[in-house]
């Protein structure tokens, strides 16, 4: 069953921590109010206002849902969707584009390199600890010397 999602889709840039907007979904909103001619001949709105969103060739009611039948939506939103029919944006944006072979993290493919150095020097750290804890004892029987 669509969905209506948020007009526009957002994605973290992880260089720069904002948010960015990498596509939009194209949607329209279309308000239908029912209008009575009363026994004094005035036209007025009678009811609540009914919504209707059009989104990448869906229909959605007032309240979000899913609306199977074309039919039950108005004629002239229809006709306006027919007649001229939204596109959404795509922007070229930088997105999360590369995924860490290593820790899973996903990031930008310009800082994959940087990424992958750093888990280059943890591994080379944690190696060096192995063998300071082997040096050791010479260092410990080094601080004797002169008491
Ligand atoms: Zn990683």
């Amino acid at each position: 069953m669509p969905v209506l999602e948020d007009v526009n889709v957002m994605e973290m840039d992880r260089a720069t921590s904002k948010l960015e907007e990498v596509r939009e979904n194209p949607t329209r909103v279309f308000v239908s109010i029912p209008l009575a001619t009363d026994a004094a001949g005035v036209t007025r709105p009678i009811g609540t206002a009914g919504y209707y969103t059009w989104q990448n060739g869906n229909w959605f009611d007032t309240g979000g849902n899913w609306i199977q039948d074309e039919n039950q939506v108005p004629q002239f939103a229809r006709d306006e969707i027919a007649a001229n029919r939204p596109i959404g944006r795509v922007s070229r944006g930088p997105a999360v584009t590369a995924v860490c072979q290593f820790c899973a993290e996903k990031m930008n493919s310009s800082e994959m390199e940087a990424h992958l150095v750093a888990h280059m020097n943890e591994t080379l750290r944690a190696a060096g600890q192995i063998m300071d804890k082997g040096e050791r004892p010479v260092t410990a029987k080094n601080t004797h010397r002169g008491t």
